[in-house]
């Protein structure tokens, strides 16, 4: 492993949210935020809905983070936006005191037929920095087992490149079991002279019948004997969870050996497996 291997920065952890629909919802983030507010994190992140379903959700979710005391880091997606909504959000997110955001292209919403103005995460990069200057600190999600709709491997990491040089500050991945699949990529962004850091996105295996579902959707690959044991513990939750907690943990351990600048944990909005996975690392 090459990575950092002559400057190394600090390592940066963030956990990441997505806006509650209800009450109840609302009531059990708060409760994850208050637990995992006492790991100190860099940062939390919160989600946007295709199109900007959630865009009211993820300024409140946000807000309400801010106020619980955590760095926090809204998305924003740009395909099925207008600029004039985008620039909006940003200077809103600005007047908050906000000054890192995760910049992602985003997926079109169901129904909706075209993408309008934008079509890449690169787009947006660019448009936060044509308004915004260097007031942001800017993440770009980046795809250690390649993004579903890229034509290939190699065609993925020019346009991830082409997005960092965009004015991206560091990337975020999407999550993977594999972790020379992660070490392979990052070696061929250093080829490559992509010289940001490249945080691994964590998903805890928690529960197989939705991270299975998830998974499919996003490209994101659970490797057979992974599969295959989760799969024979049927509706047996506390082994699925323990086995998961294992696999999870081992994944973080080889990245932070290996050289990751931090990781980035998809919490579901809860705390329990973030928790036990960071006092197993000692962190
Ligand atoms: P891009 O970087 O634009 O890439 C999308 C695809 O387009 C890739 O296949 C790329 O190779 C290709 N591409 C890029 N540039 C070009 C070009 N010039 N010409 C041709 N092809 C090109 N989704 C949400 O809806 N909300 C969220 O909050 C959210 N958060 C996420 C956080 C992380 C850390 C990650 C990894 C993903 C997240 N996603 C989220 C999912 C993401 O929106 C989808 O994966 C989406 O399909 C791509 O977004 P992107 O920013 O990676 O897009």
């Amino acid at each position: 492993m090459k990575m950092n291997a002559h400057h190394k920065p600090r390592r940066v952890f963030s956990f990441e949210f997505f806006p509650p629909k209800g009450v109840e919802a609302s009531a059990n983030l708060r409760e994850a935020g208050r637990q995992l507010l006492q790991l100190k994190p860099d940062y939390v992140s919160v989600t946007y809905g295709a199109g900007g379903s959630t865009r009211h959700g993820t300024y409140e979710t946000t807000k309400a983070l801010m106020a619980e005391g955590f760095h926090a880091a809204p998305h924003l997606s740009c395909v099925g936006g207008t600029r004039a909504s985008l620039v909006e959000q940003l200077r809103a997110y600005h007047s908050l005191g906000i000054r890192h955001i995760v910049a992602l292209g985003g997926d079109l919403p169901s129904g909706m037929a075209s993408p309008g103005e934008f079509r890449y995460a690169y787009q947006l990069v660019e448009l936060i920095r044509a308004e915004t200057g260097n007031d942001f600190h800017i993440e770009v999600a980046a795809y250690p087992e390649v993004h579903p709709r890229a034509a290939s491997a190699e065609e993925d990491l020019r346009h991830f490149k082409h997005k960092v040089g965009c004015g991206a500050n560091s990337a975020l991945t999407q999550y993977f079991y594999s972790a020379d699949a992660y070490f392979r990529f990052v070696d061929e962004c250093e080829e490559l002279g992509i010289d940001i850091p490249i945080v691994p996105g964590v998903m805890p295996i928690t529960n197989y019948k939705q991270l299975a579902r998830f998974s499919d959707a996003c490209g994101a690959e659970i490797p057979r004997w992974i599969r295959k044991r989760l799969e024979s513990y049927g509706d047996d939750i506390a082994a699925i969870r323990a086995f998961g907690l294992d696999v999870t943990t081992e994944l973080c351990r080889k990245l932070l050996a290996g050289g990751a600048p931090g990781l980035h944990f998809y919490t579901l909005n809860r705390a329990g497996a973030t928790c036990t996975i960071w006092e197993r690392l000692g962190l």
